[in-house]
């Protein structure tokens, strides 16, 4: 199968021939036809099968131009790293056509984009927040919309954007086809389907929790985070061709820990980002990792899960994350658009019963590889890793009144306390055989 073979319009094929895009991926032919009969579609599809590619790809194969400076395309993402890469793709694919896109997201000041939306454009991609206020607003009118796409649903929902995605979903034209991608479906999702779809087609690029097929997963079992830095220093040391390397963290505070273990050893060749880390430094970041300046980066699960990078060579979760649904997004990172990848878990006691729920998910074990023999196991502790030291009980037994001494007895030896005091009447005396007085006071 060809980009050819689907009825794409020369604009279009000729951006994906500057690609070096030439053959669509499962999802992108899969989808095609569904979209293009104007039918709600419901993705499931888990980042790097190329579904971004595979709803812009026939949304604008049916926009047609228009005078009017309302958007007809929204493409509503949950973080702001995804609007801008959603933005970037379209910009490249639309470089044979005339049209407008505009990328908005929160945490920035809301006028420039205000004034952008104003001046008129053809598509929208947003975050929830920041797109309900520029509707608020007035700013940015609905009532062009002819295709909604409300990608990585569930991420959002985890984020907690159910009200501002309902409110938007209020204020758009009844007409309209609606597209909606997600890794998972979940009751949530389900509902809001129910709510505001009419009977979506799914298409699925892999059933729910099946990992893709083109990432080699692997695990150690190690005991504590100082041996998994040793370890994560070793591998990096080691293998060359980890090049491009992603690490997960569950947390801020452990990704900073785990940056300043590594940045020390391997100067110049990581970088940090969490939600922490300000929107310039993230995309400085991001970029440095894409362009190779960067060997590896470490990231929480919600700041990687809207950065495209492609070719990651390597996906470490450093550790193992409590939902097993955000391991399959975390490993999805690598083996993007059918090439090969790998992951490598780092699993400590306390962490089996996650991995025993994400096997059980994905019905898959994941192979186990020996601690390599060079490896230091240290067996310094983290504070969190530190057992909890449980106070005993004690019982104080009292003696009975009977058997006590009562408040007056003798004081020890040691205890009792003897005035030294000599005065100084007493000095004289011993000194002169007779009392001296300091003279008489006057
Ligand atoms: P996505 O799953 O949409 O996040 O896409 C994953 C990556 O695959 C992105 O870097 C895309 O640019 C790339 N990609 C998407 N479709 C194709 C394709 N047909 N051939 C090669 N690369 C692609």
């Amino acid at each position: 199968m060809k980009f050819q073979d689907l009825n794409l319009n020369a604009p279009l094929l000729n951006a994906l021939d500057d690609l070096g895009y030439t053959q669509p991926t499962t999802i992108q032919h899969k989808i095609f036809s569904v979209i293009m009969s104007g039918r709600d579609v419901c993705g499931i599809a888990q980042t790097g099968t190329g579904k971004t590619l595979a709803y812009l790809l026939p949304c604008l194969r049916l926009w047609k131009f228009s005078k009017d400076k309302f958007p007809q395309i929204l493409i509503v993402v949950p973080t702001r790293e995804l609007v801008k890469q959603v933005t970037e793709e379209i910009q490249k694919l639309t470089t044979y056509m005339n049209v407008v896109t505009v990328g908005v997201y929160g945490g920035v000041n809301m006028k420039p984009q205000a004034l952008e939306v104003q001046e008129g454009c053809d598509v929208v991609v947003a975050t929830p927040g920041r797109l309900l206020d520029l509707v608020l607003d007035g700013s940015l009118k609905l009532k062009s919309i002819k295709r909604l796409v409300i990608d990585e649903v569930d991420e959002m929902f985890n984020l907690g954007f159910r009200t501002q995605i309902n409110n938007v979903l209020d204020r758009l034209p009844a007409k309209r086809q609606n597209l909606l991608f997600s890794a998972t479906i979940t009751e949530e999702v389900e509902v809001l389907m129910n709510n505001y779809f009419e009977t979506p087609e799914r298409v699925e690029a892999a059933p729910t929790g099946t990992p893709l097929e083109n990432i080699n997963q692997f695990l150690y079992h190690v005991p504590n985070f100082y041996t998994k830095v040793n370890l994560l220093e070793l591998l990096l040391t080691e293998n060359a061709d980890m090049s491009k390397v992603l690490v997960f963290t569950a947390t801020k505070q452990m990704a900073d820990d785990v940056f300043e273990q590594l940045d020390t050893k391997f100067p110049d060749q990581a970088g940090v980002i969490h939600s922490n880390k300000a929107q310039n430094h993230r995309f400085n970041t991001v970029n440095r990792f894409r362009d190779g300046s960067y060997r590896f980066i470490i990231a929480t699960d919600l700041v990687a899960r809207g950065i495209d990078i492609s070719e990651v060579t390597h996906v470490i979760n450093f550790d193992v994350p409590d939902e097993p649904e955000s391991y399959i997004h975390r490993i999805g990172r690598t083996g993007r658009a059918d090439k090969n990848g790998i992951s490598i878990t780092l699993v400590t006691e306390r962490e089996q019963e996650y991995l025993a729920a994400i096997e059980g998910l994905m019905n898959y074990k994941v192979p186990v590889i020996p601690l390599p023999e060079n490896l230091i196991i240290s067996d310094e502790l983290t504070e969190d890793e530190k057992p909890k030291v449980r106070m005993r009980e004690t019982l104080i037994v009292l003696p009975k009144v009977s058997e006590s001494k009562g408040a007056f007895h003798e004081k020890l030896a040691k205890n009792v306390k003897v005035n030294n005091k000599v005065s100084h009447r007493d000095k004289m005396m011993q000194k002169y055989g007779k009392p001296k007085t300091r003279g008489k006071k006057k």
